[in-house]
């Protein structure tokens, strides 16, 4: 698999980065659907869509939540809220096949169907 997301994994691909660890990395979306939207992806496992997730790789998304969860704590987003969300194929509007969580923050989102 090589994507635009291994891209920047690799540093191929600028990026603004704003969360690193062993396993995961976070980066600004490019086209951001709230004033804070960072994409969370794994750094070392290639999986396309959360179709493709094997129940022993469930620590993945684990993972990408936490990373998330720990950026918006970092950055005082957690008291007021966000939203994560993961698109999953054609239905769900997935664009970019490695499995990646939204971070949606910065101010109200609303609610679904509103
Ligand atoms: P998906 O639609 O697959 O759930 O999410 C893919 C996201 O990647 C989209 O929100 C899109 O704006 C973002 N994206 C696509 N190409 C790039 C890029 O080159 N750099 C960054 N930072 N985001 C990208």
């Amino acid at each position: 698999m090589d994507t635009i997301f291994h891209k920047i994994i690799r540093r191929e691909l600028p990026a603004d980065i704003v969360f690193e660890d062993e396993h995961v990395i976070g980066f600004r979306d490019i086209a951001p659907q709230a004033p804070v939207h960072i994409l969370f992806v794994p750094k070392t496992v290639d999986i396309a869509t959360l179709d493709d997730l094997q129940p022993s790789q469930a620590g993945i998304v684990g993972r990408l939540a936490l990373a998330a969860a720990a950026y918006a704590r970092r950055e005082g987003y957690a008291a007021d809220g966000y939203r994560i969300v993961m698109n999953c194929n054609d239905h769900g509007g997935q664009t970019v096949f490695q499995i990646h969580l939204h971070l949606l923050a910065g101010a109200p989102l609303g609610r679904f169907g509103t």
